[in-house]
């Protein structure tokens, strides 16, 4: 293509994996300079009411160019001034060949993000280009992400754009994929008219309709894929049919239950029974706030596979977790007369043989267990029902083995205490069917959250000696993130060494993920069984463990977790009935962002607010089981975070046609089933791994 040679081919595949022409025409804008607005340096105070300036272009001169610094630290200032006033401008890269290039008696477009300091506007690195006339009357103009590699080897936002000129002129007609009823429905631009808006818009109206038009195909073929896959698996595989609730489940629920559910248990286990009564095979999300009270509907929906004659595993990621399941799970399911059995790793071989004949000749009825459940040497009789506890932690693979342990695959509920916004449910886990508990027992109290700074930690550690005066215990969470690995532990033993010294009279054990499993699990185990009243640890125990005693929680750093995070953590209080406390440490120079974050902890208990707001700060990329899921986020429009009704229009116009022709193969289906080949034939399929 014109302006294209093997060179740029070269960088365009290596950096932006722009491989063909569709690729190309895929890449879009990230961001439009209304180039027909220019501001005034002196109109900059009237748009600063928020404390937030936006994005902007000032039209002037440069001039007083300054050199500071050495080295890496050497920046470049200048003066740019437009008649009205004057604005600073900062550069840290590149300071040689800008000073070169920019001249005193030129006149400049500037574009970029003012901000205020010591009562004067600056600009760093803004987007400079020298003016010509008729530049103010272009209206909006796309700007290409550009990685610094490319620009590097002058490869600039305006190679891209003399490119992508060059490939629109070129462009005819364009086969619209979508049904002409769909196309209608919304009034969406021709398919045509839309790549042409997305990348010169002839006005802000043509490019939010082309905006809108994109999204929606985006987010529609892949939930056209999603549910096209999971129905065809459905029909190939089938199902068991469970529509025996016997004596089992009756005699739990009528004679051993302990309290009677809360109204959300209650309309989950309604939804499982109908899906395993389905014919089809289930695979269910369960999403419920720790304490919630998963474990139980785990257990019931158990019962249910063995009144239809099956058996049932529910696997855990850790020893500890596995431990404490066996034994609610072992207490209560034994007095209807279950035998039930835990398989870990560190279970000695003699134990072991005994529960592998256990499972071959059906006299288990339910496994709890490690991952040490899918290796290949266990093998059930009839396998009707697998539980998945935090699903987040296990690979994907993992999860597939289990199917394989039964002819007909059985049923799969995977259960996560980390909230997951619907949209990014509907789009990971697309092809499973969710389920929420979103109500705690009753007689919970919420946990009171604080956010204290440094120079509070005498007054605090006088609350936790107060705590554990009562019999409390309390955990003290120290961040370990790996880029300063070494300077997070060090931290971590120093806080070990002062807890210790502030409280001679408590025993305090010491946990992280660097040490050995069987050591980790001594010392866990310690405080488990209240041996120990202080738990000086990383996240390792932001999953499960399960003290219902401990009152308190500090984390340490609290700016550097994630909202997820910290939900997670927060959870381990509280489990008990008396009042519990988290406390978020931090140091006093923390900025804005940071302390609004902290302070949504402080605000609200709720996980799926709080897992919709991470998502809107940290966008679903970095979102806790995305990674996971093994589905790569490469929309190139669509967002997640902030598109839900566009999701959830597509994944219902999706719906309904998979309904109709699970193939595609009805004639007015054909055209979808070609795009489906096209956008997703070189991905792997994922999409029959629950
Ligand atoms: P999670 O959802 O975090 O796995 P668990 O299943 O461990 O929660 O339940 C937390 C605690 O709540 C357990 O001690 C459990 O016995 C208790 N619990 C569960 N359901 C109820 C209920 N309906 N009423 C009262 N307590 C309940
Ligand atoms: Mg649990």
């Amino acid at each position: 293509m014109h302006g294209v040679g093997p060179k740029r081919a070269e960088l365009l595949a290596a950096e932006l994996g722009i491989r063909s022409y569709y690729d190309l025409l895929y890449h879009f804008p990230f961001r439009y300079i209304d180039r027909s607005k220019i501001h005034k340096i002196n109109e900059l105070r009237n748009l600063d009411e928020s404390g937030d300036m936006p994005y902007l272009q000032l039209k002037g001169r440069f001039a007083a160019f300054a050199t500071h610094g050495e080295g890496a630290k050497r920046r470049l200032n200048a003066l740019f001034y437009d008649g009205t006033g004057s604005i600073d401008i900062v550069w840290f890269n590149k300071v040689k060949i800008i000073q070169e290039s920019l001249r005193t008696d030129t006149e400049y477009i500037i574009f970029g993000k003012p901000a205020l300091y010591n009562s004067r506007y600056s600009m760093t690195h803004p987007e400079v280009d020298a003016y010509k006339p008729g530049m103010d009357s272009q209206g909006l103009t796309g700007v290409y992400n550009i990685t610094e590699k490319m620009r590097n080897r002058s490869f600039t936002a305006r190679t891209m754009k003399q490119i992508m000129q060059n490939l629109l002129a070129t462009l005819r007609h364009i086969d619209d994929p979508l049904p002409r009823e769909i196309i209608a429905r919304y009034r969406f631009l021709p398919l045509h008219d839309a790549l042409i808006n997305i990348h010169v818009p002839t006005t802000v109206q043509m490019l939010q309709r082309a905006q809108f038009r994109l999204k929606y195909d985006e987010l529609f073929f892949l939930q056209l894929n999603l549910l096209r896959y999971s129905k065809s698996r459905s029909i190939k595989l089938g199902g068991l049919r469970f529509t025996c609730v016997g004596e089992y489940f009756n005699n739990f629920y009528h004679n051993v239950l302990p309290f009677p559910l809360t109204g959300a248990q209650k309309r989950v286990i309604k939804e499982i029974r109908a899906d395993m009564g389905s014919g089809r095979q289930m695979n269910r999300l369960l999403q419920g706030d720790v304490g919630s009270g998963k474990t139980l509907v785990a257990l019931m929906t158990m019962l249910l596979a063995i009144d239809n004659g099956y058996q049932a595993c529910i696997m855990a990621p850790t020893e500890i977790l596995a431990q404490q399941h066996y034994e609610t799970i072992n207490s209560l399911a034994s007095q209807v007369g279950v035998k039930v059995a835990l398989l870990t790793g560190s279970t000695p071989k003699k134990e072991r043989d005994a529960i592998h004949n256990g499972l071959l000749n059906g006299e288990i009825g339910i496994t709890v267990g490690t991952h040490a459940l899918i290796e290949d040497t266990v093998t059930f009789a009839r396998l009707g029902m697998a539980v998945i506890d935090e699903q987040h932690r296990f690979g994907v693979a993992q999860r597939a083995k289990l199917w394989r342990k039964n002819t007909i695959p059985p049923h799969v509920l995977v259960m996560t205490a980390t909230p997951i916004p619907r949209t990014l449910a509907m789009t990971v886990y697309g092809d499973l069917d969710v389920s929420i508990i979103d109500e705690l027992p009753p007689g919970r109290k919420p946990v009171q959250t604080v956010l204290r700074y440094d120079n509070h930690r005498q007054q605090i550690y006088r609350f936790i000696g107060s705590q554990l005066k009562e019999g409390r215990q309390a955990y003290i969470v120290y961040p370990l993130i790996q880029e300063s690995e070494k300077l997070d532990l060090r931290n971590l033993e120093e806080g070990y060494e002062t807890i210790q010294e502030t409280f001679p009279d408590y025993h305090v054990c010491f946990v992280h993920g660097k040490m050995k499993p069987s050591e980790k699990e001594h010392q866990m185990q310690l405080f488990v069984e209240g041996k120990a009243q202080i738990m000086v640890a990383t996240t390792v125990i932001e999953v499960g463990v399960n003290v219902p005693n401990a009152s308190v929680m500090l984390i340490e750093n609290a700016e550097r977790f994630g909202l997820s995070q910290l939900h997670q953590l927060r959870g381990r209080v509280g489990r008990g009935a008396d009042r519990s406390y988290c406390i978020l440490m931090s140091h006093v120079k923390i900025s804005g962002a940071t302390r609004h974050r902290l302070e949504v902890m402080t605000q609200t208990t709720d996980g799926f607010v709080i897992a919709e707001e991470d998502m809107r700060l940290r966008g679903p990329g970095d979102m806790e089981g995305t990674q996971q899921s093994g589905i790569s986020f490469n929309l190139h429009i669509a967002d997640i975070a902030k598109d839900g009704q566009i999701i959830q229009a597509a994944r219902n116009d999706a719906m309904n046609i998979i309904d109709d022709d699970p193939t595609l193969s009805k004639p007015q289906n054909i055209k979808l089933a070609q795009q489906l080949r096209f956008l997703y034939s070189h991905s792997q399929d994922w999409s029959r791994i629950s």
